[in-house]
Protein backbone atom coordinates (compact mmCIF):
# COMPACT_ATOMS: atom_id res chain seq x y z
CA UNK A 1 0.00 0.00 0.00
CA UNK A 2 1.13 3.47 -0.82
CA UNK A 3 1.46 5.79 1.66
CA UNK A 4 0.99 9.84 0.76
CA UNK A 5 3.67 11.89 3.66
CA UNK A 6 3.48 15.64 2.85
CA UNK A 7 5.83 17.63 4.44
CA UNK A 8 5.08 20.95 6.02
CA UNK A 9 6.46 22.76 2.45
CA UNK A 10 4.41 20.69 0.83
CA UNK A 11 1.30 21.03 3.01
CA UNK A 12 1.65 24.75 3.48
CA UNK A 13 1.58 25.00 -0.88
CA UNK A 14 -0.99 23.08 -0.62
CA UNK A 15 -3.00 25.48 1.94
CA UNK A 16 -1.65 28.36 -0.34
CA UNK A 17 -3.45 26.63 -3.19
CA UNK A 18 -6.70 26.33 -1.53
CA UNK A 19 -6.66 29.92 -0.37
CA UNK A 20 -5.90 31.40 -3.36
CA UNK A 21 -8.97 29.00 -4.51
CA UNK A 22 -11.27 30.15 -1.89
CA UNK A 23 -10.63 33.75 -2.80
CA UNK A 24 -11.09 33.25 -6.45
CA UNK A 25 -14.52 31.92 -6.01
CA UNK A 26 -14.93 34.84 -3.35
CA UNK A 27 -14.08 37.61 -5.73
CA UNK A 28 -16.33 36.14 -8.23
CA UNK A 29 -19.54 36.25 -5.54
CA UNK A 30 -18.71 39.38 -5.06
CA UNK A 31 -18.01 41.35 -8.04
CA UNK A 32 -20.73 38.98 -10.15
CA UNK A 33 -23.35 41.89 -8.86
CA UNK A 34 -21.62 44.74 -9.78
CA UNK A 35 -20.43 44.02 -13.02
CA UNK A 36 -22.79 41.31 -14.17
CA UNK A 37 -24.60 39.39 -15.49
CA UNK A 38 -21.61 38.11 -17.75
CA UNK A 39 -22.58 35.63 -20.55
CA UNK A 40 -20.39 34.15 -22.49
CA UNK A 41 -21.41 35.44 -26.78
CA UNK A 42 -18.40 35.13 -29.19
CA UNK A 43 -17.89 38.77 -30.80
CA UNK A 44 -15.24 37.18 -33.33
CA UNK A 45 -14.80 33.44 -34.74
CA UNK A 46 -11.72 32.59 -33.95
CA UNK A 47 -9.43 33.71 -36.97
CA UNK A 48 -10.92 36.95 -36.64
CA UNK A 49 -9.86 37.22 -32.93
CA UNK A 50 -6.91 36.05 -33.51
CA UNK A 51 -6.11 39.21 -36.11
CA UNK A 52 -7.65 41.51 -33.73
CA UNK A 53 -6.35 40.54 -30.37
CA UNK A 54 -2.73 41.33 -32.88
CA UNK A 55 -4.21 45.19 -33.32
CA UNK A 56 -4.78 45.46 -29.77
CA UNK A 57 -1.13 45.00 -28.78
CA UNK A 58 0.26 48.03 -27.64
CA UNK A 59 -2.52 50.71 -28.41
CA UNK A 60 -6.87 51.14 -27.21
CA UNK A 61 -9.52 48.47 -28.13
CA UNK A 62 -11.18 51.23 -29.70
CA UNK A 63 -7.80 52.08 -31.79
CA UNK A 64 -7.55 48.28 -32.36
CA UNK A 65 -11.38 48.45 -33.56
CA UNK A 66 -10.76 51.02 -36.20
CA UNK A 67 -7.48 49.66 -37.53
CA UNK A 68 -9.32 46.15 -37.93
CA UNK A 69 -12.48 47.49 -39.76
CA UNK A 70 -9.96 49.67 -42.06
CA UNK A 71 -8.29 46.31 -42.90
CA UNK A 72 -11.18 44.32 -43.44
CA UNK A 73 -12.43 47.13 -45.59
CA UNK A 74 -8.69 47.08 -47.51
CA UNK A 75 -9.45 43.32 -48.05
CA UNK A 76 -12.53 41.88 -47.87
CA UNK A 77 -11.07 38.10 -47.50
CA UNK A 78 -8.12 37.42 -45.69
CA UNK A 79 -6.26 35.97 -48.91
CA UNK A 80 -6.77 39.19 -50.33
CA UNK A 81 -4.42 40.08 -46.87
CA UNK A 82 -1.58 37.04 -47.81
CA UNK A 83 -1.69 38.58 -51.64
CA UNK A 84 -1.14 42.35 -50.42
CA UNK A 85 1.84 43.50 -49.74
CA UNK A 86 3.19 44.48 -46.05
CA UNK A 87 3.29 48.17 -46.71
CA UNK A 88 -0.32 48.26 -48.26
CA UNK A 89 -1.70 45.94 -45.18
CA UNK A 90 0.75 48.64 -42.75
CA UNK A 91 -1.54 51.45 -44.24
CA UNK A 92 -4.86 49.77 -43.95
CA UNK A 93 -4.02 49.35 -39.57
CA UNK A 94 -1.84 52.87 -39.19
CA UNK A 95 -4.29 53.62 -36.69
CA UNK A 96 -3.84 50.66 -34.63
CA UNK A 97 0.04 52.02 -33.74
CA UNK A 98 3.25 50.24 -35.11
CA UNK A 99 1.84 49.32 -37.70
CA UNK A 100 4.71 48.36 -39.89
CA UNK A 101 6.02 45.60 -37.29
CA UNK A 102 2.15 43.94 -37.10
CA UNK A 103 1.21 43.85 -41.27
CA UNK A 104 4.08 41.55 -41.51
CA UNK A 105 3.33 39.46 -38.47
CA UNK A 106 -0.89 39.12 -39.42
CA UNK A 107 0.19 38.21 -43.08
CA UNK A 108 2.75 35.55 -41.81
CA UNK A 109 0.29 33.98 -39.87
CA UNK A 110 -2.59 33.79 -42.01
CA UNK A 111 0.30 31.86 -44.69
CA UNK A 112 1.21 29.64 -42.11
CA UNK A 113 -2.40 29.11 -41.20
CA UNK A 114 -3.21 28.34 -44.63
CA UNK A 115 0.00 26.34 -45.85
CA UNK A 116 -0.60 23.85 -42.48
CA UNK A 117 -4.43 23.58 -43.39
CA UNK A 118 -5.30 24.80 -46.69
CA UNK A 119 -7.75 26.66 -44.58
CA UNK A 120 -8.14 30.12 -43.68
CA UNK A 121 -10.47 29.64 -40.42
CA UNK A 122 -9.41 28.31 -36.64
CA UNK A 123 -12.72 26.48 -35.77
CA UNK A 124 -10.78 22.89 -35.64
CA UNK A 125 -8.96 24.03 -32.43
CA UNK A 126 -12.12 23.62 -30.52
CA UNK A 127 -12.31 19.62 -31.26
CA UNK A 128 -8.57 19.61 -29.71
CA UNK A 129 -7.74 19.17 -26.47
CA UNK A 130 -6.89 22.17 -24.81
CA UNK A 131 -3.07 22.03 -24.27
CA UNK A 132 -2.94 20.69 -28.05
CA UNK A 133 -5.10 23.69 -29.30
CA UNK A 134 -2.69 26.34 -27.19
CA UNK A 135 0.60 24.81 -28.58
CA UNK A 136 -0.81 24.62 -31.98
CA UNK A 137 -1.83 28.38 -31.69
CA UNK A 138 1.54 29.14 -29.56
CA UNK A 139 3.77 27.80 -32.71
CA UNK A 140 2.26 31.50 -34.45
CA UNK A 141 4.75 34.34 -34.90
CA UNK A 142 3.83 36.78 -32.27
CA UNK A 143 1.12 34.72 -30.54
CA UNK A 144 2.02 34.33 -26.35
CA UNK A 145 -0.32 32.78 -23.65
CA UNK A 146 -2.60 35.69 -23.40
CA UNK A 147 -3.47 35.36 -27.18
CA UNK A 148 -4.10 32.37 -26.81
CA UNK A 149 -6.43 32.60 -23.82
CA UNK A 150 -8.55 35.08 -25.86
CA UNK A 151 -8.74 33.28 -28.86
CA UNK A 152 -9.46 30.19 -27.45
CA UNK A 153 -11.95 31.11 -24.65
CA UNK A 154 -13.37 34.49 -26.26
CA UNK A 155 -14.26 32.95 -29.98
CA UNK A 156 -14.55 29.01 -28.82
CA UNK A 157 -15.40 29.13 -25.36
CA UNK A 158 -12.66 26.93 -24.26
CA UNK A 159 -11.48 27.14 -20.74
CA UNK A 160 -8.43 29.26 -21.43
CA UNK A 161 -7.40 31.69 -19.17
CA UNK A 162 -6.07 34.99 -20.75
CA UNK A 163 -4.40 37.43 -18.06
CA UNK A 164 -3.90 41.07 -19.28
CA UNK A 165 -2.15 44.14 -17.35
CA UNK A 166 -5.36 44.53 -15.69
CA UNK A 167 -6.17 41.25 -14.33
CA UNK A 168 -2.51 40.61 -13.71
CA UNK A 169 -2.07 43.66 -11.32
CA UNK A 170 -5.35 43.01 -9.71
CA UNK A 171 -3.97 39.39 -9.28
CA UNK A 172 -0.92 40.18 -7.54
CA UNK A 173 -2.62 43.07 -5.38
CA UNK A 174 -5.24 41.00 -3.82
CA UNK A 175 -2.93 37.56 -3.44
CA UNK A 176 -4.85 35.54 -6.23
CA UNK A 177 -1.07 34.71 -7.12
CA UNK A 178 2.14 35.59 -5.58
CA UNK A 179 4.21 38.75 -5.85
CA UNK A 180 7.58 36.86 -7.72
CA UNK A 181 4.81 35.38 -10.14
CA UNK A 182 5.63 36.05 -13.76
CA UNK A 183 2.46 36.67 -15.72
CA UNK A 184 2.99 33.65 -17.85
CA UNK A 185 2.77 31.95 -14.49
CA UNK A 186 -0.39 33.61 -13.81
CA UNK A 187 -1.68 32.32 -17.12
CA UNK A 188 -1.34 28.94 -15.45
CA UNK A 189 -2.17 29.57 -11.35
CA UNK A 190 -5.49 31.12 -12.75
CA UNK A 191 -6.52 28.99 -15.11
CA UNK A 192 -7.39 26.23 -12.40
CA UNK A 193 -8.11 28.46 -9.51
CA UNK A 194 -12.06 28.15 -10.82
CA UNK A 195 -14.05 25.86 -12.26
CA UNK A 196 -13.57 25.65 -16.40
CA UNK A 197 -16.83 26.88 -17.51
CA UNK A 198 -16.64 30.06 -15.46
CA UNK A 199 -13.18 31.24 -16.81
CA UNK A 200 -14.64 33.82 -18.73
CA UNK A 201 -16.46 35.59 -16.18
CA UNK A 202 -13.63 35.53 -13.56
CA UNK A 203 -11.45 37.12 -16.69
CA UNK A 204 -14.38 39.56 -17.81
CA UNK A 205 -15.17 41.00 -13.57
CA UNK A 206 -11.37 41.19 -13.44
CA UNK A 207 -10.79 43.42 -15.72
CA UNK A 208 -13.68 45.07 -15.22
CA UNK A 209 -12.39 45.31 -11.21
CA UNK A 210 -8.69 46.48 -12.72
CA UNK A 211 -9.53 49.44 -14.98
CA UNK A 212 -13.08 50.94 -12.91
CA UNK A 213 -11.74 50.61 -9.15
CA UNK A 214 -7.83 48.76 -8.60
CA UNK A 215 -6.64 51.21 -11.09
CA UNK A 216 -2.24 51.14 -11.94
CA UNK A 217 -1.58 54.43 -10.70
CA UNK A 218 -4.18 55.18 -7.88
CA UNK A 219 -6.21 52.08 -6.65
CA UNK A 220 -9.67 53.35 -5.31
CA UNK A 221 -9.34 50.81 -2.39
CA UNK A 222 -11.88 52.78 -0.40
CA UNK A 223 -14.62 51.69 -2.36
CA UNK A 224 -13.47 48.07 -3.36
CA UNK A 225 -15.82 44.94 -2.04
CA UNK A 226 -12.45 43.01 -2.04
CA UNK A 227 -10.78 45.30 0.52
CA UNK A 228 -11.02 43.49 3.31
CA UNK A 229 -9.41 40.47 2.11
CA UNK A 230 -6.83 42.28 -0.14
CA UNK A 231 -3.46 41.50 0.81
CA UNK A 232 -1.99 44.95 -0.44
CA UNK A 233 -5.30 47.83 0.45
CA UNK A 234 -3.35 48.53 3.36
CA UNK A 235 -0.08 49.86 1.55
CA UNK A 236 -2.52 52.02 -0.51
CA UNK A 237 -4.51 53.31 2.12
CA UNK A 238 -0.98 54.09 4.05
CA UNK A 239 0.25 55.85 0.77
CA UNK A 240 -2.73 57.76 -0.18
CA UNK A 241 -4.99 58.18 2.80
CA UNK A 242 -3.12 59.27 6.02
CA UNK A 243 -1.41 62.65 6.23
CA UNK A 244 1.62 61.92 7.55
CA UNK A 245 2.02 59.01 4.65
CA UNK A 246 0.83 61.11 1.92
CA UNK A 247 3.86 60.93 -0.75
CA UNK A 248 3.80 61.40 -4.30
CA UNK A 249 3.08 58.37 -6.83
CA UNK A 250 6.07 57.76 -9.68
CA UNK A 251 5.22 57.49 -12.70
CA UNK A 252 4.58 54.14 -14.07
CA UNK A 253 5.07 52.60 -10.63
CA UNK A 254 2.34 49.94 -9.55
CA UNK A 255 2.11 47.54 -7.06
S1 LIG B 1 -8.47 46.95 -1.93
FE1 LIG B 1 -7.39 48.34 -3.31
S2 LIG B 1 -5.56 47.22 -4.04
FE2 LIG B 1 -7.01 45.72 -3.14
S3 LIG B 1 -8.21 44.97 -4.91
FE3 LIG B 1 -9.36 46.64 -3.98
S4 LIG B 1 -8.73 48.49 -5.12
FE4 LIG B 1 -7.21 46.87 -5.55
Amino acid sequence: MTSLRLTADGLSALRGVARRNALAGEAMRRLEPLYGPVVWAPRFNALEELIFTVLTQHTSDTNAEVAYNSLRKSFPTWMDVIEAGPAEIADAIRHGGLADQKAPRIREMLRIILERTGRLELEFLATMPLEEARSWLISLPGVGKKTTGIVLNFALGMPAMPVDTHIYRVARRLGLIGLKDNVDAAHDIMEVQIPPDEIFRYHILLITHGRQICKAQRPLCGECLMADLCAAKSVFMRAFDAPKYRRPVRAGQTL
